[in-house]
């Protein structure tokens, strides 16, 4: 027999109701457990095949999981005793190029290009972090180029690989991250002049997709009815959505916090303190040391707030600033000398791979001709 696992993500529930002997189950958890950490791994959708005898004994039990196919397991009966291995299947890997124009926004532009969320987040929140400003900068008719890798299982798309280069074409900003691993395994994005793309501050919280609005020095306040000026940038998202530190630091309040409501801030290097205010949970404590994009507590309403939103405040010598402005001026690591020729010929190799799949007809397009029915 075959199943998934339900929304449980539960072995044990699913061998249950396959009507297994609860030894056997124990017999079978046991063989799992020296190959499977099953509490961190199982998830609803893996897939359970079963060889069972007449008595429900397992003969045969394979486990494939959802996200990670390519390592599945294989619980085999030899006599009495059950044999577990876990195997690793190589992924295929197969390079694509990308272009998508910005219609309304990036994330849709390469969802229509048949391309998953992964890469927005990737490129905007990882690539382009600390250096675009996603939400003001893009205008209608701006460009993104995408160099990247796709894993296959026996010609099943499974996941992506790696971005390996992305270019920025816009009205306002321009910009190229080229991945560069060099020889001790060190990664990062460089841009053309092989300048590193990671700044001190990420310009936002948290992923880009989940959130909207921006600083504003005057504005009506809901709730005292009159205009204040607003020293933060509001960033409407859903409750329990995460937020990150956006740089590394150390966490000098942690809690309650009058209109703040539930709040942290954060010490940085160099005069700066950031706070994310109105949260539902505070995820660090106070004295903590923090990185960059660590989750330090999830989005809520707590405080003087209308609605679930992140107030979130940059602060430098004692007063506030405008986030996206941050890291203006801020000195980037380059990348080394010895490097430099390996870095090129990447470079350049992966941008011509751009500009073929510039001139080449848009695969979205290709494939939708394919589909419409013949005339006859
Ligand atoms: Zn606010």
């Amino acid at each position: 027999m075959t199943d998934t696992l339900g929304q449980d993500g539960s072995v044990y529930l699913t061998l249950k109701a396959h009507d297994v002997p609860e030894l056997e189950i124990a017999r079978l958890g046991q063989a799992l457990a020296g190959v499977f950490d099953a509490k961190r791994e199982s998830q609803p959708g893996d897939v359970i095949v079963m060889v069972l005898d007449s008595l429900r004994t397992v003969l045969r039990f394979e486990y494939t999981p959802l996200r990670r196919p390519e390592l599945p397991v294989l619980i085999e009966r030899l006599g009495d005793d059950l044999h577990a291995r876990r195997d690793s299947l190589e992924l295929t890997k197969r390079t694509w190029a990308i272009e998508v124009v910005i219609e309304d926004n990036l994330a849709n532009a390469i969802s229509d290009a048949g391309e998953g969320d992964f890469l927005t987040d990737f490129v905007v929140d990882y690539v382009f972090g600390s250096v675009i400003d996603f939400h003001r900068d893009p205008r209608r008719g701006d460009r993104l180029g995408l160099v990247f890798t796709r894993l296959y299982l026996d010609d099943r798309f499974i996941r992506y690989g790696k971005v390996l280069l992305a270019r920025y074409e816009g009205q306002v900003v321009s910009e190229l991250g080229v991945l560069y691993e060099d020889p001790t395994g060190l990664a990062g994005y460089y841009d053309e002049g092989g300048t590193s793309l990671e700044r001190m501050f990420l310009l936002k919280p948290m992923e880009f997709r989940r959130i909207s609005s921006r600083f504003n020095r005057r504005r009506f306040h809901p709730i005292l009815k009159r205009n204040v000026p607003h020293l933060g940038t509001d960033y409407a998202a859903a409750a329990g959505t995460d937020v990150w530190a956006t740089a590394r630091g150390r966490v000098t309040v942690a809690g309650w916090n009058g209109g703040y409501g539930k709040m942290v801030e954060v010490e940085h290097p160099n005069g700066y303190h950031t706070r994310y205010a109105h949260l539902s949970r505070v995820r660090v404590r106070k004295g903590q040391r923090v990185h960059k994009r660590d989750v330090v507590g999830q989005v809520g309403a707590t405080g003087r707030a209308t609605g679930p939103h992140l107030h979130y405040e940059l602060i430098h010598n004692g007063s506030q600033i405008d986030p996206s402005t941050v890291n203006r001026g801020d000195e980037a690591p380059v990348l080394p000398a010895a490097y430099r020729e390996a870095f090129e010929r990447d470079r350049r190799y992966r941008e011509e791979l751009l500009d073929d799949a510039r001139r080449a007809p848009p695969k979205v397009l290709a494939d939708a001709a394919q589909r419409r029915p013949t005339a006859r």
